[in-house]
């Protein structure tokens, strides 16, 4: 826990967090700067979670403060995303990207967590790419994957446009921008979650879907969102990032996405605990 409170709190003090506009936060650090966009507000139901455990004595209720957040890398010069949010007409990534002053055909290039629709449905506007000179990149896995389910084969819409701009990745290999995809298995197969550098010896983790609701599953990692296609690894995946004691940016953390997780000193049985990273605010 203590190394986990020094790394975040050292990483505060290297960072400046700017609330640019509504629902957009920038995150300065030395090496790169982090702007989270919120596509879209929202809260998840309990009814969307159950438990691995059969016999969990906890149970959900209510509803879960949640969110969709897509993540502008500004990093070597070049500007990327990862995650693109939902379709132009349920999301506010365009509109959020023209508030920064962003040109969409400014993007370099677009990482995918997964393909989902909430992930890859921004990547259109009126029919056509939003982010005409991005270069897509998605892992091998994950694309092979949601080739061979039907359930998500309507999401092609999406992608197909990029076919002659898709690069598919293997786990481990850097990518631009020094991210390093990770294989974080169990909401989708091939489920990828990207390794980025901060300052010297200091990195964060976006980890795309490993969480819906911060609130229930840190303290309850054994807790799935009916999304997860295979609890029980989603479950592994989740308990592997919470170790990973790195500063983590959320696709459905609570804005504005960024945050960490350690062991609570107070509570005997070793619960996790998320601390909402707050560095010093600049006006
Ligand atoms: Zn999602």
């Amino acid at each position: 826990m203590k190394t986990a409170l020094i790394q975040t709190a050292l990483l505060a003090c290297l960072c400046t967090a700017v609330a640019e506009d509504k629902g957009i936060m920038r995150f300065a650090f030395p090496k790169c700067s982090v702007v989270c966009i919120q596509d879209v507000a929202m809260r998840h139901p309990a009814t969307l979670f159950s438990s691995v455990q059969p016999d969990s004595r906890v149970t959900p209720q209510g509803s879960y403060d949640s969110s969709v957040n897509v993540f502008l890398l500004e990093k070597d010069g070049g500007r990327y995303l990862i995650d693109a949010g939902n379709d132009a007409r349920r999301g506010a990534l365009r509109n959020r990207l023209n508030q920064l002053g962003v040109a969409p055909a400014s993007v370099k290039g677009v990482f995918i967590t997964h393909i989902h629709p909430d992930h890859v449905g921004g990547l259109l506007w009126e029919g056509k790419p939003l982010f005409t000179n991005a270069t897509l990149y998605i892992a091998r896995e994950e694309y092979e994957s949601w080739r061979k389910d039907g359930a998500r084969a309507a999401l092609g819409a999406y992608l197909t446009p990029y076919a002659s701009r898709l690069q598919l990745f293997e786990y481990g290999k850097t990518l631009p921008a020094g991210l390093l995809p990770i294989k974080r298995a169990g909401h989708t197969p091939g489920h990828t979650c990207f390794r980025v550098a901060l300052a010297d010896g200091k990195e964060a983790l976006f980890v795309g879907d490993i969480l819906h609701a911060v609130a229930l599953q840190v303290p309850h990692p054994e807790f799935c969102a009916k999304y997860d296609a295979n609890p029980a690894a989603a479950v592994t995946s989740r308990l592997e990032v919470f170790s990973s004691r790195l500063l983590l940016f959320g696709a459905h953390f609570p804005f504005p996405g960024c945050g960490s997780i350690a062991p609570s000193p107070d509570s005997p049985d070793g619960r996790f605990v998320y601390k909402q990273f707050s560095p010093k605010e600049k006006e």
